[in-house]
């Protein structure tokens, strides 16, 4: 017998017949003689909804509102959830963030979870009873309602699996593992089998929302055995056990795992972010430390970041990116500190995507980045920042090339199915 969290997310709970679907794969994988715990998303579309109505309620709205009003949509599903289970002859009860609890800072809307308390879960697992927990909710230490930031379920889901000394967390999701990229963009793209903690981090951090970023982070420091894998499956298919998804492994796991491995694991694209160009700023010690330490005061996340050389020893041009949420925002801290700063002109440039190739295959190969500057540089695609790390290349293009490089460069590679 193992004991195994379930995490259904957005698509695979929208709807009664999906949450039919749902009951079905808790049910068979109980009946397989396992203890089981679910933790569920909202309906897909549904948080988008509730966060709209915040805007219209209130453009500068109280985080701690916004979470009463968007940890809701997380709330119907795990009830609806426990009553199709107990609809098919399954016991099961619901346990909202609050009733156990789950214990986070006081960070709204992007709250960390503290600890969980599985007092209620193990007693509910105990009886033979499907504990029902919405993702994405959290508790503060003066009992106000948080959430985990978009994406967050999945954390719960880890969390949980974590606190319950779990065998397995499987994420249940609309795809039937993780891909070499977004299977929704390259058609060509496979599945992968394995992908290691550290890879599927950066995939993540990098645009490929499958998983939430934190997951993963706290899925390697806690060293939960998480599997991706698909909800859409055949009313018949068995218990998951047979693992058919991607399973998450440490590198000395994968070693023995995956002889055949491609130096290039995966590649994500992100829209999400703006490029913000700082031109004749002074070139003297101090400068850059103008610009950014408002910046982070400001609680905005600089990505890639580019110091031209400087011009005739008098000035340099700035160029990094911001998460384009922020770019209105960015802008109004750099020019409040325009007199200090000193540049010449400010502009911003929100049409970018940011390309990475991932892969720990990068750490004993030289040539990665090389072979991605020339695929690009084949299609007349012009990069505009490049940046680096261990086992990643990340530039930065036009986002109108976006589905193009990555389509080129997933064949470049030799990742094409
Ligand atoms: P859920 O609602 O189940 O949490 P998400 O929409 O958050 O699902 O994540 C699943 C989606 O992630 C897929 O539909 C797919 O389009 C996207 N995705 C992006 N990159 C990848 C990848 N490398 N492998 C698989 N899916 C990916
Ligand atoms: N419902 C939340 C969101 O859409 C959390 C999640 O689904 O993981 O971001
Ligand atoms: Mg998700």
């Amino acid at each position: 017998m193992a004991r195994i969290v379930m995490k259904f997310g957005g698509t695979s709970m929208a709807g009664t017949e999906r949450i039919r679907r749902v009951a079905g794969i808790v049910r068979r994988q109980q009946e397989a003689g396992h203890e089981v715990a679910v933790v569920v998303s909202a309906m897909s579309g549904e948080t988008d909804r509730l966060v709209n109505f915040c805007r219209e309620a209130n453009a500068l709205y109280d985080p701690a509102e916004y979470d009463v009003v968007v940890a809701s949509g997380e709330q119907v599903t795990s009830g609806l959830l426990a009553l199709t289970l107990q609809s098919i002859g399954a016991k099961a009860r619901s346990w909202l963030g609050w009733q156990l609890p789950i214990r986070t800072d006081d960070a709204h809307a992007k709250a960390r979870i503290e600890s969980i308390d599985t007092d209620e879960i193990l007693a509910s697992m105990a009886r033979g009873e499907i504990a029902v927990i919405p993702g994405f909710q959290g508790l503060t230490a003066d009992n106000r309602i948080t959430t985990l930031g978009r994406g967050g379920s999945d954390t719960s889901a880890v969390a949980v699996a974590a606190a319950l000394k779990a065998d397995r967390c499987d994420i249940y999701t609309d795809v039937d593992g993780v891909y070499t990229t977004d299977p929704r963009i390259v058609a060509k793209a496979r599945k992968l089998k394995n992908v290691t903690y550290e890879e599927m981090l950066e995939l993540a951090s990098v645009g490929s929302k499958v998983l939430q970023t934190r997951s993963v982070s706290l899925a390697m420091k806690e060293k939960v055995r998480v599997q991706v894998l698909s909800s859409f499956i055949d009313e018949n298919a068995p218990a998951a056990d047979t693992l058919p998804g991607t399973m998450i492994v440490s590198d000395e796991e994968l070693e023995g795992l995956d002889m055949e491995r491609q130096l290039i694991t995966g590649i994500a694209a992100d829209k999400n972010d703006a490029k913000v160009i700082l031109t004749a700023v002074p070139d003297r010690p101090g400068a850059v430390s103008s610009i950014f330490g408002p910046l982070a005061e400001a609680n905005i996340n600089v990505d890639m970041i580019i110091q031209n050389v400087g011009r005739a020893d008098t000035d340099t041009d700035v160029t990094f990116t911001v998460p384009a949420a922020d770019l209105d925002r960015t802008v109004a801290v750099l020019e409040e500190n325009s007199a200090t700063i000193g540049f010449q002109k400010l502009s911003t440039d929100p049409k970018v995507a940011k390309i990475s190739v991932v892969g720990v295959g990068m750490r004993s190969h030289a040539g990665v980045a090389a072979m991605m500057f020339k695929a690009l540089a084949d299609r007349g695609i012009n990069i505009q920042a490049i940046s680096t790390s261990e086992i990643k290349v990340s530039v930065l293009i036009d986002s109108d090339e976006t589905e193009l490089a990555v389509r080129l460069l997933h064949t470049a590679y030799g990742l094409d199915g």
